[in-house]
């Protein structure tokens, strides 16, 4: 999807920090961060949102979560814990229709949610 912003970063015509990389995943630090650490982990390949996701997805999907936790492990300000938010559709406030899964430490979070 030449016109996704996340496809963009994925394919780096656009910079971005990145913190995580594989084949398959891009794990890159938020451009508004709310959180001391705020980076989000996408799959390369274009998936528009959870609401998007096929049974076929299910390892891509295992793999990404797997990547997030492996680098929450690494991460010395994330050891008391971290919030892992995938925002899916309007009414959930998704602003880019790639799949991301927020990944959110470094401060005690609030719950509930706004
Ligand atoms: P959403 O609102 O879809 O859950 O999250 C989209 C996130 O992408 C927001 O937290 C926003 O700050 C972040 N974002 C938007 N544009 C860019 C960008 O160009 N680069 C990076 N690194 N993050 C971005
Ligand atoms: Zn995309």
């Amino acid at each position: 999807m030449a016109e996704c912003l996340f496809c963009r970063i994925v394919n780096k015509e656009l910079p971005s920090h990145i913190v995580y990389e594989d084949e398959d995943i891009l794990g890159f630090r938020d451009i508004a961060p709310v959180a001391p650490v705020h980076v989000l982990f996408v799959p390369k390949r274009h998936i528009a949102s959870l609401s998007d996701l096929t049974d076929e997805d299910g390892p891509l999907v295992g793999k990404l979560l797997q990547s997030v936790a492996n680098y929450a492990a690494t991460e010395n300000s994330l050891a008391q814990g971290y919030r892992v938010v995938a925002n899916t559709g309007p009414a959930a406030g998704q602003s880019v229709a790639h799949l991301h899964f927020h990944v959110l430490g470094g401060r005690q979070m609030g719950w509930p949610w706004g």
